[in-house]
């Protein structure tokens, strides 16, 4: 089984997926004459938080959030135990909230997305960038490596890295209080690891939400990689 970046969904059809080169198809239509179940799209990221907060490291939370922290940002937010259904189309695509004024275009067709700045994917391009020749990293490598490549521009993009997550993450405590947040995606590799706790310290610090709000809970995804497929066959 694998999951597919579909682009544009609704629940039924794919709306535009440019990089398939497919435009409104009917797919669950087509997959249920075929295997005889019943099918829907759900954005890869939902499914993730489904699994998560059914059986994962979410179970005892009722207000809380997944991040999917891998190639982008996704995530998925629950109140009351309740998952915050999109009505449309993904909805609540916390990758896509602006934190940087004319920053960096993004695929979504905006600027200065939170996933172009704070993503695996953002981190391991600029790393990539400064190492040059030598910069054959992996996320694996980024993972073990990071903090002790002894480069100050790699350190300092480490730095803006959980500078931009401290600001991202914030934003979504600010809005949706949550009592916990689970990283799941690349992320969730990173039980253990000094940049885990880096990014724990700097979500404690003071400016990093609304004078009151008290800071969640951080979890990782406990299926890590296999978190999406599990979600994907709930309900
Ligand atoms: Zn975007």
């Amino acid at each position: 089984m694998e999951l597919l970046h579909l682009g544009l969904t609704d629940s039924k059809s794919i709306v535009k997926a440019s990089n398939l080169g497919i435009e409104n198809f009917p797919l669950t239509e087509e997959l249920e004459k075929r295997l005889n179940i019943r099918t829907k799209i759900r954005n890869d990221a939902k499914c993730c938080a489904m699994a998560e907060k059914k059986y994962g490291s979410l179970k005892d939370y009722s207000d809380c959030i997944f991040l999917c922290i891998g190639t982008g940002i996704g995530g998925a937010a629950f109140l009351d135990g309740k998952l915050l259904e999109p009505k449309g189309f993904a909805g609540f695509e916390f990758g896509h909230m602006v934190i940087e004024k004319d920053g960096v275009p993004c695929s979504c067709g905006k600027r200065g997305c939170f996933e172009r700045y704070a993503s695996i994917s953002a981190v391991k391009k600029k790393v990539t960038t400064i190492l040059g020749e030598r910069g054959d990293v992996s996320g694996q490598y980024l993972r073990e490596n990071l903090l002790i490549i002894d480069n100050p521009d790699v350190q300092n993009e480490v730095e803006n890295w959980l500078k931009y997550l401290k600001i991202g993450i914030g934003n979504l405590i600010d809005i949706f209080e949550p009592q916990a947040i689970c990283l799941g995606g690349s992320f969730s590799h990173y039980e253990g690891n000094p940049i885990l706790d880096r990014l724990i310290n700097k979500l404690g610090e003071s400016d990093t939400t609304f004078t009151i709000s008290k800071r969640p809970d951080i979890v990782l995804a406990k299926y890590k990689n296999d978190t999406g497929m599990i979600g994907a066959v709930i309900e």
